[in-house]
């Protein structure tokens, strides 16, 4: 089967809100997570020293839908300072500046009242706001940006969340993680207590402040034992980069493993629905308990073949994919613009939001997978994966895995020292 990698931009950065916690299914013990190894290559500089009041920093993505209120929400920004800042400064730079795909990062205090607030527009603008007395002004100044490489490893307890928390790690870059990996691991089915993982990433410095993290450049994440482990390689003849394993086999999936958004949210949300295994069997399908109004995303490149109400599965998007392939989407909520008959989609585009209509009992995604229209169990078939690196490319490819790998493997050895 030839089939190529669609680079799921739309995916890389789902981000949820800040509050549910969850669980991991089989860990009995309190949501206590611990960074075995935290390791930071260059000094990273806090906000200045000497200060009362408790400061909270959050950086999320603006996405595609986001409006500056629900950015702001995201931030934890509280409803007052959010409305103030529209009345000040409403029709400003920083407000029209501001585009999907683009990292906020947000300094508030304890309750919530917002000190500033800021984003790299364009390559070298730095633009937001900043309190000034009652009110705020516009940041509007060059960025000359400090690269620095940040190493963190984290093994988790309770939630991947918790874990990153702990180790202080930024939820644009576990997001990341999850994206990477995400045609082998079903993040919503698969985290198992004591899986651990270990990334390096770049994080961007202006005057001193971390501005932003950046990409993750090399990734391990090992489940139920079995590791994974994954370099970025910005392949110059393809025009554009992937994530590769380091014997550059590819690490996209023609199919990802979970239909589902992963978010704070989603990630601390319980499986209510027959998670079990032999359960599939009784039903065709497989649920996943999440809040109404999730994002619903193709698990692989297709075309809509239907978008409405079917029965007993309610709104319902079936796709078609290449291979006989079909897979369903029941008991959403509504539609995404696009998701129309004959319309094409990518892997990780929405394509409809968690709902609870049709035969259900509560808000749910039940999701189908079907072979010439046989029912399959998603959880346990093999996925082809997009093609690995080629080999007149392997010199170039060796030349930046290695030593990422060898990052990787340093960091490995240290959490298995504390482990001892
Ligand atoms: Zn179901």
């Amino acid at each position: 089967m030839r089939w190529r990698a669609a680079i799921v931009a739309g995916c890389a950065g789902l981000l949820g809100g800040v509050t549910a916690f969850g669980t991991v299914r089989d860990a009995p013990e309190p949501p206590v997570a611990r960074a075995l190894v935290v390791e930071v290559l260059a000094p990273r500089i806090e906000a200045a020293a000497g200060e009362i009041v408790q400061s909270y920093v959050h950086e999320v993505r603006f996405e595609r839908g986001d409006t500056f209120a629900t950015l702001l929400t995201r931030l934890g920004v509280d409803g007052a300072d959010a409305l103030q800042l529209v009345k000040q400064h409403g029709g400003s730079k920083p407000f029209r500046a501001l585009r999907p795909g683009m990292t906020v990062r947000a300094e508030t205090t304890d309750y919530g009242a917002l000190r500033s607030l800021r984003f790299v527009s364009g390559r070298d603008t730095l633009l937001g706001f900043e309190r000034e007395g009652d009110g705020f002004r516009v940041v509007d100044e060059p960025a000359q940006l400090a690269r620095q490489i940040v190493l963190k490893s984290g093994e988790i307890r309770s939630s991947l969340f918790a874990a990153a928390d702990d180790a202080d790690m930024p939820d644009a870059v576990t997001m990341q993680i999850a994206d990477i990996f995400s045609g082998d691991v079903d993040f919503h089915r698969d985290l198992r207590k004591g899986d651990r993982f270990a990334v390096v990433y770049e994080a961007f410095h202006h005057n001193g402040r971390l501005l932003k993290s950046g990409r993750v450049l090399a990734a391990e994440f090992v489940n139920a034992k079995k590791v994974l482990r994954a370099v970025w390689f910005d392949d110059a003849a393809e025009g554009r980069g992937g994530y590769y394993a380091p014997d550059g086999k590819n690490l996209r999936k023609a199919f990802l493993r979970s239909p589902l958004e992963f978010s704070r949210v989603t990630s601390g949300f319980a499986m209510r629905f027959h998670p079990i295994l032999q359960q599939w069997r009784a039903h065709n399908g497989v649920d996943y308990g999440a809040p109404a109004g999730t994002r619903v995303r193709a698990t692989a490149d297709g075309v809509v073949d239907f978008a409405g109400v079917q029965g007993g599965y309610g709104k319902v998007v079936i796709l078609r994919h290449h291979g006989g392939i079909t897979t369903a989407y029941a008991h959403l909520s509504g539609f995404a613009a696009d998701a129309r008959k004959g319309a094409r989609v990518a892997q990780g585009d929405t394509i409809g939001f968690v709902g609870a209509t049709g035969w259900a009992t509560g808000p749910h995604l039940h999701y189908e997978f079907r072979v010439n229209s046989q029912h399959r169990n998603p959880l346990t078939i093999a996925m082809p994966a997009a093609e690995p690196v080629p080999p007149e490319r392997m010199g170039a490819f060796n030349a930046t895995a290695r030593p990422l790998a060898a990052q990787l493997e340093l960091l490995a050895d240290g959490r298995f020292a504390a482990l001892d």
